[in-house]
């Protein structure tokens, strides 16, 4: 089963027209390779911004989170319907920072998969266990309470649009990055429980790895059959990151 690398650039709360246009620029100017599929998730305010200055076929453009209704009375929240409208294409949901600091549930986040697919919005949706987590042996059993969840809520057609982030909390904006085998056989482990739950679709969802992937280690992952692309975050916002998107070649 061939999946196209994927390789998604988490912006979080950073940049500015300045900074973003000069990212863009960059990418613009790089010779990306076809077979690669890159979004680039700026903060929403720059969603458009951000479409507009792309020129590359194969990049499109992210939110880092969306809300489960059309528009209404949700103060400070951002639609599915609002984030086509500026011309992104997929969404970040489930992000650790999301789960940890404003609380959100697996419940309400397999919710909002559901919404953001069945209006149009392709998911990277985020999972991964704390240090705590990791030194007691739960990885597994996280990341399987993490998707179940999402299991639960989305139909079987839904994967389709539907790409997972394994995102240990502890490799997150530490310069710790996960070792390459490390995160095969917990991409592997992910994939055979989504077999065992969905079926042979498992075997076409791309499973990024995610938490202090930069240019320099993106090659280490090149051989690992489970690991199908990187959701980057500090490494997205300088000159390196093409190096990721082209670390496959
Ligand atoms: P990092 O963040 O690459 O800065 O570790 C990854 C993420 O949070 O998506």
């Amino acid at each position: 089963m061939s999946r196209t690398f994927f390789v998604g650039g988490n912006f979080k709360m950073n940049g500015s027209k300045d900074s973003i246009k000069t990212i863009v620029d960059n990418l613009n100017a790089a010779k990306l390779p076809d077979n690669v599929e890159v979004v680039l998730c700026p903060p929403a305010a720059y969603l458009n911004l951000t479409a507009d200055l792309n020129k590359q076929p194969n990049v499109s453009v992210g939110a880092q989170n969306c809300y489960l209704k059309e528009s209404g009375a949700y103060t400070g929240e951002i639609s599915p319907l609002a984030i086509k409208d500026c011309g992104a294409e997929w969404v970040i949901l489930g992000h650790s920072e999301r789960r940890t600091i404003f609380n959100e549930s697996d419940e309400f986040i397999a919710e909002k998969t559901k919404f953001a697919v069945d209006n149009g919005v392709k998911v990277i949706l985020c999972i991964g266990e704390s240090i705590d987590e990791k030194k007691a042996g739960k990885t597994l059993e996280i990341c399987k309470r993490e998707l179940s969840a999402v299991i639960k809520t989305v139909t079987k057609d839904d994967w389709n649009k539907i790409v997972i982030a394994y995102e240990p909390i502890w490799a997150i904006g530490t310069g710790l990055a996960a070792t390459s085998q490390d995160a095969q056989d917990i991409h592997h482990e992910i994939r055979d429980y989504l077999r065992s739950e969905i079926g042979e679709i498992a075997d076409s969802i791309r499973i990024l790895y995610g938490g202090s992937a930069n240019g320099k280690n993106a090659p280490d992952f090149k051989d690992k059959l489970d690991v199908d692309g990187f959701l980057v975050g500090g490494a997205s916002l300088k000159p390196e990151f093409v190096n990721i998107i082209t670390s496959r070649q």
